[in-house]
């Protein structure tokens, strides 16, 4: 079969490798749709970030691997003991938490220290096949469009963050429109905030944020006006966490779901005069995982039209190596 494997930093290639077997537990999924994240732009542009060098301690894979951890397939065939009827169409949650650590005792799996990421440190879903976890597979109505049964993932980081803060009532800010920020808009006025400010550099990111439910947009170099009491960053980039401080009122928090994989300098002295709050918050555990697939299944997330590129798996290379675009890009191994 076809798999999109990471090598080393900039080399990404198309490979024909057998198609895997599941294991005892597991289902193998023929792949109708694996997205591209901005998690994986930057494995292939800056990394080794998470996919190991060395063999991972759980899972025993070492690079190449397959990318892909934003899945929407079916059933092919059932490994060993799996009862999932082939023809079902899923979801995969793509983390495997160790389930006996100090976090995955105490309801923070999505920290787990010992997780098995697909598409990270085992291979994921940027193929024609992937092997997933039986016990982790969200069922997914037939009749939901790939573009958004596609989004299950993104939706569940964005559920996750808001489970950590309160925003009913409140003015937030939401700092980077990508799938990541439009998703945060959507969950964010669900959830009750008084008024949602997207801050984004591209008109064409604020107009698709205020598509998706923004009471105000603003450029980054205005950010100082947004005076929100809380700010999502989900860009990723500096100038975007420097956005998002200038965003936030004083005594204000800013939650960063960005994924940051180069250090980049702060004005401490900032946080600490103005008591600016500023913490993290990581993927999801699997009740954030059916909580999105439950929001999206009933219109409640990713429901706002979006632009989308659908690409073959033969452009994954090229797709993976270009600078993100906003657009989010899906790679669907039956297109040619
Ligand atoms: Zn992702
Ligand atoms: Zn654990």
């Amino acid at each position: 079969m076809r798999a999109v494997r990471w090598h080393g930093r900039g080399d990404v290639r198309l490979d024909e490798i057998p198609v895997p077997e599941p294991a005892v537990g597991q289902v193998l999924l023929r792949v109708e749709a694996a997205a591209i994240c901005g998690t994986d732009v930057d494995e292939v542009r800056w990394g080794p970030v998470t996919v190991p060098l060395e063999p991972h301690p759980v899972s025993g894979r070492a690079a190449p691997i397959t990318l892909g951890h934003e899945i929407v397939g079916s059933v092919a065939h059932q490994g060993p003991g799996s009862q999932l009827p082939v023809g079902t169409r899923v979801a995969p949650w793509p983390s495997r938490p160790c389930g006996h650590c100090r976090d995955c005792a105490t309801g923070h799996a999505n920290r787990c220290p010992s997780m098995v990421s697909l598409g990270m440190s085992v291979d994921g879903g940027m193929a024609d096949f992937v092997a997933v976890d039986e016990a982790d597979c969200v069922t997914v109505d037939p009749g939901l469009p790939m573009e958004r049964a596609v989004l299950v993932e993104p939706g569940a980081v964005v559920l996750h963050a808001l489970h950590r803060a309160d925003v009913r009532g409140r003015r937030i800010a939401v700092v980077g429109i990508g799938s990541v920020g439009l998703l945060m808009i959507e969950a964010a006025r669900r959830a009750g905030a008084a008024t949602v400010v997207a801050v984004a550099r591209s008109e064409r990111s604020r107009a698709a944020a205020r598509a998706a439910g923004a009471d105000e947009v603003q450029r980054p170099d205005a950010a100082a006006r947004v005076d929100a009491e809380l700010v999502f960053e989900t860009a990723g980039a500096a100038p975007a966490v420097a956005a998002a401080l200038a965003a936030t009122r004083r005594g204000g928090r800013v939650i960063v779901l960005g994924g940051h994989v180069r250090p980049l300098p702060l004005e401490l002295l900032d946080l600490t005069v103005r008591e600016v709050a500023l913490e993290g918050s990581v993927s999801h555990c699997f009740e954030d995982f059916v909580a999105a697939a439950r929001a999206i299944a009933a219109g409640d997330l990713a429901a706002t039209p979006r632009e989308v590129e659908l690409a073959p798996l033969e452009a994954g290379p090229d797709l993976l190596r270009a600078e993100a675009s906003g657009v989010k890009r899906i790679l669907v191994p039956g297109r040619s």
